[in-house]
């Protein structure tokens, strides 16, 4: 303590030493009644920093211009700036971590009506979620900006960005995976290059350094928060639990992810109410 170690660094040390006893048939001391006590006292005397102090949440919005920056007429925007364009979208009305975005399966993808006969485009994607409920995948939506989609701005509109980078993806007849995100050969991108892809965008937006891909999570749901959307419909979206979650309550409730407001309206085109 007195060399002002932080208290990761303390725990960190308590666990290497315990791989060392163990390693020699000593027993393990980290989970004894008072070590733990020790644990949990460096813990309190030293809070971790706060890592996004001094610095305001940015609004997925505020990333639109750098997204839109790269286009090519007047065939539509090339291959990487389409896929960047489809990764943000989907992230960010959906509130999915960049790992579920990479699971998205290329073949689930289609265009449907919801229960309220609003066009959306479903897919499946492995989540935690799915994984913890015992679920073969999860499922989740994009909605159109224009409920007459012909109206959508398609350099914007997740349901359309994502029909056509299925389509793109699919011409270039790649049938060993069932990835959407690929290289333009084709080749499916691993995950911790779909996660680059968004801290690429972030900082060409200069958004905080302090902001990283997983930031686009906190920065919808800030949003849809002060913007006024309930915070149980931002859980539903997102698959997080509010309250007492059940198993049962996940499979029937969670699953599909409906919820009333528009969320690409509300977190792409600026000051659009989501009716
Ligand atoms: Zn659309």
């Amino acid at each position: 303590m007195q060399l002002g170690l932080a208290a990761s660094t303390v725990r960190r040390d308590a666990s290497l030493i315990d791989a060392l006893r163990e390693s020699t048939g000593l027993p393990r001391f980290a989970a004894e009644p008072a070590m733990r006590e020790f644990l949990r006292a460096v813990t309190r005397a030293r809070p971790a920093g706060a890592k996004f102090e001094g610095v305001v949440v940015y609004s997925p919005r505020q990333l639109v211009p750098s997204l839109l920056q790269y286009d090519a007429p007047p065939f539509g925007p090339s291959f990487m700036a389409l896929r960047e364009r489809c990764l943000f979208t989907l992230r960010v009305v959906t509130l999915m971590r960049g790992g579920s975005a990479w699971s998205v399966r290329r073949s689930s993808i289609k265009a449907v009506c919801d229960p309220i006969g609003r066009p959306i485009v479903m897919f499946h994607y492995d989540s935690k979620g799915a994984a913890a409920n015992n679920m073969a995948h999860d499922s989740n939506y994009v909605e159109h900006l224009e409920e007459d989609t012909r109206r959508c701005d398609r350099s914007l509109c997740p349901a359309h960005l994502l029909l056509q980078l299925r389509d793109v993806v699919e011409r270039l007849d790649r049938e060993e995976h069932d990835r959407l995100f690929t290289s333009e050969i084709g080749a499916a991108l691993s995950v911790n290059s779909v996660r680059t892809l968004m801290s690429k965008l972030l900082r060409r937006a200069q958004v905080a350094p302090v902001f990283t891909s997983h930031s686009l999570r906190m920065s919808s749901s800030v949003t849809l928060k002060l913007l006024g959307v309930a915070d149980q419909d931002v859980c539903v979206r997102a698959g997080w639990h509010t309250g007492t979650a059940s198993s049962t309550r996940s499979r029937h409730y969670l699953y599909g992810r409906g919820v009333r407001d528009n969320f690409a309206r509300l977190l792409l085109l600026p000051g659009r109410d989501s009716s």
